[in-house]
């Protein structure tokens, strides 16, 4: 059923939050719209490719957890690495939420972001450097989800080196199937994440003994954009029972983290039915199943289901080409704005900013300008006729966008805006030339 016909069957039923914050507007107006917000003036006024993201969207996803968790003690930790603007992490900070971080830089961004929040800070990933360890450790953060016996060394060094204690929770590998992309699976154990649940039990015990070690969690995170609850259920059991073995022997689990990794639908005709809610009720339906009877505290690290549906990249056609019998619309945004489609043969809907039903469709691959075969957003797509100077949004796009891009080409980062409402401001400008080499030497000083 569609969210419109549900919303008038019965005055009663809540009415469905749409899967995304961009629709064409009623009546006379076939402009695209980020809440309020004509696109075309944001991306006349800025320029393009710009990034597009709804604050509206993004507080009722951070919202629709809440719901869905209603009554069990839980943390989201926002996965940093989805988006990581320092805007959006103060709005997500002001919502209330926590940081699942990777990396150093990740942590400074927080500082940056909402230092008061750093004791909601989880440290994840199979690589941390003793500094970027130290600097964690002095910010008092909530805990180090520990991914090998090499690192719970490394850890301990440091913490003892700091006199300090560093909270653990080990990353188990639950070794369970997900479907999803081969390069975003990550919870079986030919994967390089997370230690096997065997040997998670005897780094427990090693960490107990610690002085330097205090074990508080067990931490899971089987992988991204999955779209059935079911894995992640499955999942949560086998950490279940690990804290009930673990609890046995007089170790006492406080929270188990549940990863992120909830996938949202990409195709343009499910935005009709896919109800982002039933999604996060779904989950959390499984997730309340597997640890029922645990007292401690829940964490949760989504990124994508947060974010990335609350954004767009919008793009300027520059031409349109034609090699044989194939129609190339080459577009002002390439692969190192939005690598997605290139990394993972990622699908992502394309609309005009101007609905014209007059114009022909015609089927099209639209690219971007990046010397490599690779850089394209849409192979053999159905869209209305484009011309050099039309807008276009990919959308979303709000997710692994912005935070995977690069200077590829050497060409500057996209500017990015955050829409509220009727409001919008530009939340990052767009990179100069100049200060993409600042770096380098060879620089001629003014
Ligand atoms: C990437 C990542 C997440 C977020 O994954 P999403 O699919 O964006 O929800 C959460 N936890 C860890 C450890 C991650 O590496």
């Amino acid at each position: 059923m569609s969210a419109a016909r549900r919303r008038s069957t019965s005055a009663k039923t809540e009415a469905v939050i749409p899967a995304r914050p961009f629709h064409y507007g009623t009546g006379a107006g076939r402009d695209l719209l980020c809440d309020q917000v004509r696109l075309a003036q944001l991306a006349k006024e800025y320029g393009t490719p710009l990034y597009v993201y709804s604050a509206t969207s993004i507080r009722q996803r951070v919202q629709m957890f809440a719901d869905a968790f209603a009554g069990m003690r839980h943390t989201l930790c926002y996965s940093v690495k989805a988006n990581s603007n320092l805007s959006i992490l103060r709005m997500l900070a002001d919502f209330g939420t926590g940081f699942d971080i990777v990396s150093g830089g990740e942590l400074e961004r927080v500082r940056v972001a909402a230092k008061a929040l750093l004791d909601r800070v989880v440290f994840s990933g199979v690589g941390k450097t003793a500094a970027e360890i130290d600097a964690a450790l002095a910010a008092k953060i909530l805990v180090f989800n520990v991914e090998s016996a090499a690192e719970l060394d490394l850890l301990e060094q440091r913490a003892r080196h700091l006199l300090k204690r560093a909270p653990v929770a080990m990353r188990v590998n639950p070794d369970v199937f997900a479907a999803t992309h081969p390069y975003i699976s990550t919870g079986m154990s030919e994967h390089k994440f997370g230690v096997e649940m065997g040997t998670a039990y005897a780094l427990y015990q090693r960490a107990a003994r610690s002085k330097y070690l205090e074990p508080t969690g067990v931490s899971v995170h089987i992988g991204s954009q999955i779209r059935s609850a079911e894995p992640f259920g499955q999942a949560l059991q086998r950490v279940s029972e690990l804290v009930r073995e673990l609890k046995s022997q007089g170790i006492d689990i406080q929270h188990i983290d549940a990863g992120g990794g909830l996938g949202i639908s990409y195709q343009l005709e499910d935005s009709e039915t896919f109800d982002p809610q039933a999604a996060v009720n779904a989950y959390a339906r499984q997730v309340r199943e597997a640890l029922a009877g645990f007292e401690g505290e829940l964490l949760l690290e989504p990124g994508r289901f947060i974010i990335a549906q609350a954004g767009a990249l919008l793009t300027q056609v520059l031409h349109e080409k034609r090699n044989g019998n194939k129609t190339f619309v080459v577009t002002d945004a390439g692969m190192n704005d939005l690598i997605r489609p290139s990394l993972y043969q990622a699908y992502h809907a394309i609309l005009p900013l101007r609905r014209d039903t007059k114009r022909k469709m015609a089927v099209v691959d639209v690219v971007g300008p990046v010397c490599e075969t690779g850089d394209f957003f849409a192979r053999d797509r159905e869209l209305p006729e484009l011309t050099a100077g039309d807008f276009l949004a990919v959308l979303d796009a709000g997710a692994y966008g912005m935070s995977l891009s690069s200077n590829y080409n050497s060409r500057a980062r996209a500017a990015e805006v955050l829409v509220n409402g009727r409001t919008h401001r530009l939340i990052r400008r767009r990179e100069t030339l100049r200060e993409m080499l600042t770096q380098e030497r060879g620089l001629p000083s003014k």
